[in-house]
């Protein structure tokens, strides 16, 4: 993996040329537009990287994620099963980034920990369900698939939360973003699904506005959908529901009175907003071993491609 400390601050960019962004490197290759391509002509040969002028992607995935070792391996190829296709061998790739904190912390035995430190909850028995992979059940978490279909969507292409914490007292469905933003839209937005007659129309008892004002006019069809599932499915587990935004601590400051003004929120139900950089400040806390060097360093010397030719940090440590 690159890091802050490998690559160039600067990358020669012209019209039809970009060079390698890893130190020292003197290859150029085309430069290549719009949608991202994996072609033998973006590769250097000696970094094993595909380069464009905003990113660069790793040959294998295994080189953007930290945790590598047989159980990892085994977990992730687990994972890849169920999940969504993403690309996460790119640089700027927030599900890498994703894996490589909510491993650790699994791999580590510190999720009841992370859940109390911040999100203030005394909770047992956490499972971590990556992307609707479920460890205790091998397959996707039946439970989302139970609510896929409740609100008519399919399974196979029905929403998938990022991180879901699932414990004894409290679900917890987490939204990861770097540098992608909240607002979304569906593809088509006549086709409504059962969003609002699913589950004995919990959307009304939920939502304070209807579908057309949250997911037309405000764009918030994913977290809306998120809310909608995780609402249903904690009500059927007899769980409290927390859904939690996580962003860069620049990013979307707003995002809980943004979203929050949607929503009925309850003592059992609750949205709210937290940071990677908190996740980074607890991390700090732990005992220092390899592992949560790794994790430090990670952090502070993690990029996520250029902008018009500069190194851009993940995180303004
Ligand atoms: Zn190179």
């Amino acid at each position: 993996m690159y890091r802050l400390r490998d690559l160039k601050d600067i990358i020669k960019i012209d019209i039809n040329y970009v060079e390698c962004p890893v130190k020292g490197c003197s290859k150029i290759v085309p430069r290549q537009r719009k949608t991202f391509k994996r072609e033998k002509k973006f590769f250097c040969p000696e970094h094993r990287i595909y380069i464009s002028p905003s990113t660069f992607e790793y040959e294998t995935e295994k080189e953007n994620l930290l945790w590598t070792d047989n159980k990892d391996e085994q977990r992730f190829n687990e994972i890849k099963t169920v999940k969504r296709e993403s690309r996460i061998s790119r640089d700027n790739s927030e599900d890498a980034l994703t894996w490589n904190v909510f491993r650790f912390l699994d791999k580590l035995g510190l999720l009841s920990d992370f859940i109390l430190q911040l999100l203030g909850k005394e909770t047992n028995d956490s499972e971590l369900i990556l992307w609707s992979y479920s460890p205790n059940e091998k397959n996707t978490w039946d439970d989302l698939n139970k609510a896929r279909l409740e609100f008519g969507e399919t399974i196979t292409r029905g929403s998938e939360p990022d991180i879901i914490i699932k414990t004894d007292k409290v679900l917890y469905f987490i939204e990861a973003k770097l540098n992608a933003g909240n607002k979304t839209k569906p593809r088509d937005i006549q086709n409504r699904k059962k969003y609002e007659t699913g589950g004995n129309e919990l959307f009304s008892k939920i939502f304070k506005f209807d579908y057309e004002k949250i997911v037309k006019e405000d764009r918030r069809y994913e977290l809306m959908r998120f809310w909608l599932l995780g609402c249903w499915i904690a009500e059927k587990l007899n769980l409290e529901f927390e859904f939690y935004s996580l962003v860069k601590k620049t990013r979307e400051t707003d995002i809980e009175t943004e979203f929050g003004k949607h929503i009925n929120q309850s003592d059992r139900r609750k949205f709210a907003r937290i940071t990677w950089e908190q996740i980074y400040d607890y991390i700090k806390t732990l005992e220092n071993t390899e592992k949560q060097k790794l994790m430090i360093d990670y952090f502070e010397n993690k990029t996520v491609g250029y902008t018009n030719g500069k190194l851009k940090k993940a995180f303004d440590f």
